[in-house]
């Protein structure tokens, strides 16, 4: 147990990093508090088709992603969705020269993908507290026994990481507890329509307005994935943080309104499903791509919030970094 690392968050940047160490010859242990691994690379079953919830597409700028997502195309997993896309006006969309990736299968199937190469993953394990025994940590899970950690990376969003070293009592540095808590997210408020009938959205079946309160509309079927049409809205994280608790009921009836002009003539939604996500995207950022705290056994924090990038990319390459860091140990 002491040569472990524990991982906290089977998303992308704690399989990422678990996969790193086992190409290093080190064991790791993931807990995730989910049934299955993903994390915000999520994609659900839904009225008999699929859809991504979560995160929607990829870029890839860094040659080390470039690298990566190359390997993962080769594998089949990836795909290039589009070089752009259309605002929904009727001006022409021109390609802007960066591929947005996405996954056969869905989002979710990345991860999977990563997880065969990790032996030691443990679902339904929600951890409440973190707190110091002398020369290691005990993480206190829901429900079952806690776990013993002489080496943790906690990969879940900063605020959850502060909260559960906080319930345990843990004091972090002065400037480790800053540079953490200066870390935010923007929420998202995501919809799922399942549509019986077409869906009119320009190819490759997508409309991305940044600016407006209803920023993102993408068909699930046009994207490769879905067997049916299945809509995923997204409202942009202004809209998101002014509504987040609003009845689910209200919610619904605005996205589907929005939803409508995109209905072909006699289609009709047969299903519509809601999800919360309180931190989707981080939009204050640490520069480094990892953290390790000072004066406490070892504790490395990752995840998309790291190096300053964000997203799918911030999440990969800050997995893969403290990952390095835990093997030079
Ligand atoms: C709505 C939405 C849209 C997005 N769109 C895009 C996009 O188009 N392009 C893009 O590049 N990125 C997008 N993203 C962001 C992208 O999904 C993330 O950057 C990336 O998936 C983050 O991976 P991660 O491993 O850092 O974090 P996560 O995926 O959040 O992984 C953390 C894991 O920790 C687990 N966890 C948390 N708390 C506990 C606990 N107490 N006990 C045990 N486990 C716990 C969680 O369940 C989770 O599995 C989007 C995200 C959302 C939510």
């Amino acid at each position: 147990m002491k040569n472990t690392v524990v991982i906290v968050g089977a998303g992308l940047s704690g399989l990422i990093a678990a996969q790193k160490l086992a190409k290093l010859g080190i064991r790791t242990i993931v807990l995730e508090q989910g049934e299955d691994v993903g994390g915000r690379m999520a994609t659900c079953r839904i009225g008999g088709g699929l859809a991504d919830y979560g995160c929607q597409f990829f870029t890839a700028r860094s040659p080390e992603f470039i690298a990566l997502v190359e390997k993962w195309r080769n594998a089949g997993m990836v795909f290039v969705w589009s070089h752009g896309w259309s605002d929904g006006s009727l001006k022409r969309t021109l390609p802007d020269g960066h591929p947005r990736y996405a996954v056969r299968g869905g989002m979710q199937a990345l991860v999977q993908y990563l997880a065969r190469d990790v032996d030691d993953i443990r679902t339904g394990f929600n951890i409440q507290r973190i707190s110091l025994r002398g020369d290691h940590w005990l993480l206190e899970p829901e429900m079952g026994e806690p776990m013993v950690a002489y080496h943790l990376l906690l990969t879940p969003p900063a605020p959850v990481s502060l909260r559960l070293l906080d319930a345990g009592g843990v004091t972090l540095s002065d400037e480790d507890r800053t540079a953490l808590a200066r870390i935010q997210y923007i929420p998202s408020l995501t919809a799922m329509f399942v549509v019986d009938g077409a869906v009119n959205l320009p190819e490759p079946g997508a409309i991305q307005r940044k600016d407006e309160d209803f920023a993102w509309i993408a068909d699930n079927y046009s994207k490769g994935i879905s067997s049916r049409h299945v809509v995923t809205l997204q409202a942009n994280g202004r809209y998101s943080q002014q509504h987040f608790d609003d009845d689910e009921a209200s919610i619904i009836a605005t996205f589907t309104d929005v939803l409508k002009p995109y209905l072909a003539k006699g289609a009709a939604v047969q299903e519509v499903q809601l999800v919360r996500w309180r931190y989707a995207l981080p939009v204050v950022t640490s520069p480094e791509s990892y953290l390790k705290a000072q004066d406490v056994p070892p504790l490395y924090f990752a995840g998309d919030a790291f190096g300053g990038r964000g997203r799918v990319e911030g999440a990969v390459l800050s997995g893969l970094a403290a990952a390095r860091a835990l093997g030079q140990r």
